[in-house]
């Protein structure tokens, strides 16, 4: 990993890694992506790219303020909840701290969105927490969802992409699968087919790009 490439996320179609699309805690752990050559996409590089991010995953509005600290902090939730599952995966005790941030953000903002009734809307439900709030909210869901992969049946299915330099985590979805995407097991089965032949794996196949998975 030698440079950071940002601003791009909208260019590159990244399928979610199995799993990531029905646990937000695994898609958030997955969004750094490795490129060819080992460069990185950060899909929460920028407070741009962050807040399309949340967007996407309908945790900001369209109109959310997005700052330098909100990216940053959201890439620092990253970070405690990859920790987490990388213990989880490896039965390890995990880090006090990254528990510590994960309960500090759950408990911070309240997440249920309230019960209300007026007039022009009849009875229909609204986020109990102000607009300024957003940042705080969306990390609160994020960590509540974490919370539940990793103490739920599914987290036995968690696993690290076998595809070297692929830094992404999935749930198994069937039996021996370890990679993420179709492009990384072909990579995979490349590298393995190349290796049978020449007796070493080819350097192109260790570092073959991820960010345009199909
Ligand atoms: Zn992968």
């Amino acid at each position: 990993m030698d440079a950071t490439a940002t601003g791009r996320a909208d260019k590159i179609a990244v399928p979610p890694a199995p799993g990531a699309d029905r646990f937000l805690a695994l898609d958030i752990a997955n969004s750094a992506l490795t490129l060819t050559g080992g460069r990185v996409l950060d899909l929460l590089g920028t407070p741009g790219t962050a807040k399309a991010w949340l967007i996407a995953h309908q945790l900001a509005p369209v109109d959310a303020r997005m700052l330098d600290q909100c990216a940053a902090q959201l890439r620092g939730m990253r970070k405690h909840i990859r920790t987490l599952i990388a213990a989880r995966i490896d039965e390890l005790p995990p880090p006090q701290s990254a528990i510590r941030a994960v309960n500090d953000a759950m408990t911070r903002v309240p997440t249920a969105s309230l019960l209300r009734w007026d007039a022009a809307h009849g009875l229909h439900r609204q986020p109990s927490h102000p607009t300024t709030q957003v940042l705080d909210h969306a990390l609160a869901v994020l960590c509540a969802d974490a919370a539940e992969l990793l103490t739920s049946a599914e987290g036995d299915l968690l696993t690290a992409c076998g595809a070297t330099p692929c830094q992404r985590y999935l749930l198994r979805t069937h039996g021996r699968r370890q990679w993420c995407s179709v492009r990384c097991g072909d990579r995979v089965r490349a590298a393995r087919a190349y290796a049978r032949r020449t007796g070493d794996a080819p350097p192109a196949a260790r570092s073959t790009n991820v960010g345009s998975t199909r």
